[in-house]
């Protein structure tokens, strides 16, 4: 297969993670018989210093005739005086809602070796915790019709959804789950919300579609509890923007480790922007120490989601299984007294690990 892969590796460690990705994703098309091309996008600081403005029409342009994008991070205290649009933040924002992106996956992953990491109980993760929330981006109450009375006493924000909105995203949560335990739990307030309610009917018209896969309904309360009292609930996630945001947090927080994981953002075609969930540790930048995985974690992302490739999505993230369960720590995941590896050679282990 062709592959066309536009790289944004952005500030601080960004380019560092991205290189390490970059290693893996050659050495998968090597081995399968894959041929990939990159073409390297500026954005974020990165930008402003360049063309000052957080992401060009070029470079959006650039990531739009690519078939996928893989980002690193961006931002960092150089630009923290900039004000409003010209944030590098606003590069994300420029990226996700110039692609059309309105799909959000992340995965929590709590790997056997780094529980202690997780701020869950042994006995709470003891069965594994290995979860994927599908959130809604671009509808619902964040872009709601806004505002306030004319005295400023009260306000209101809209929470809006329509049938279309919510039924694609629920295909993308059975194709997610197609590929992982075959089980969707749609997370709402249908005992008081209305979208709930069109969600509830809605997902349950598409699960009609997907016999194989099965389906049940959580209060977003509940399921706040249950995320930290039984984890092993879950395997896909499916939830409106707010709940997403909220869900998706805290999701990540009870694997206890930020530098492990990874995250796509999808459309209705294969089109995918991945990228892993931290920022740019401007505390760390450039000195070797910081952790690829969520990086390559996210590449294995794109290869599943954007290009088909199962396979090869599973031997990057076997690499990985196997490099942690060899004992392979960057500094951010070695336990106290626990020797540690850098950003390079943490890669060229999990490069060994793929033949
Ligand atoms: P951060 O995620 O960059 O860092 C938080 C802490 O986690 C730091 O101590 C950092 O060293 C550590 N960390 C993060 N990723 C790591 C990795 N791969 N390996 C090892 N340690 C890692 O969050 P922050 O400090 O709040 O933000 C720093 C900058 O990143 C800010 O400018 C912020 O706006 C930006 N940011 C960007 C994104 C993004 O690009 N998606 C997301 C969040 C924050």
């Amino acid at each position: 297969m062709e592959m066309h892969i536009a790289l944004v590796p952005g500030d601080g460690i960004g380019p560092d993670i991205v290189r390490e990705a970059v290693r893996v994703l050659d050495r998968i098309a090597e081995i399968h018989g894959h041929s990939i091309s990159y073409r390297e996008v500026d954005a974020g600081g990165i930008s402003i210093d360049r063309y000052k403005v957080p992401l060009t029409e070029d470079a959006l342009q650039t990531a739009a005739e690519s078939d996928a994008v893989l980002l690193g991070a961006v931002g960092g205290p150089k630009w923290d005086h900039v004000l409003g649009n010209l944030r590098p933040e606003k590069a994300l924002l420029g990226l996700r809602s110039g692609l059309g992106l309105f799909c959000n996956l992340r995965p929590a992953v709590i790997y056997p070796e780094l529980a202690a990491a997780s701020p869950l109980k042994p006995s709470v993760i003891a069965a594994g915790v290995d979860l994927l929330v599908v959130r809604e981006l671009t509808g619902g109450i964040y872009f709601g019709e806004k505002g306030r009375n004319d005295d400023g006493t009260s306000a209101y924000d809209v929470m809006r959804y329509s049938k279309d909105e919510i039924a694609r995203i629920a295909r993308k949560a059975f194709e997610a789950a197609r590929l992982r335990k075959r089980h969707v739990t749609v997370v709402d307030k249908a005992n008081v919300l209305e979208t709930s309610r069109l969600w509830r009917e809605t997902v349950s018209e598409v699960a009609a579609e997907y016999g194989d896969v099965s389906l049940d309904f959580m209060y977003v309360d509940n399921a706040s509890m249950q995320l930290v009292r039984n984890p092993g609930h879950f395997d896909v996630l499916l939830t409106e923007n707010m709940f997403g945001d909220i869900l998706s947090d805290e999701a990540s927080m009870i694997t206890g480790s930020i530098g492990m994981l990874a995250s796509a953002s999808l459309r209705n075609d294969s089109f995918g922007m991945y990228e892993p969930i931290h920022g740019s540790a401007p505390d760390i930048a450039g000195m070797d120490v910081a952790n690829p995985i969520a990086t390559i974690l996210s590449a294995a992302m794109m290869l599943r989601y954007s290009f088909s490739l199962e396979k090869e999505a599973r031997a990057i993230e076997d690499a990985v299984a196997s490099a942690l369960s060899d004992g392979v720590r960057t500094k951010d995941i070695a336990a106290d007294g626990e020797e540690w590896i850098g950003t390079a050679a943490c890669g060229s282990e999990i490069l060994r690990r793929l033949g």
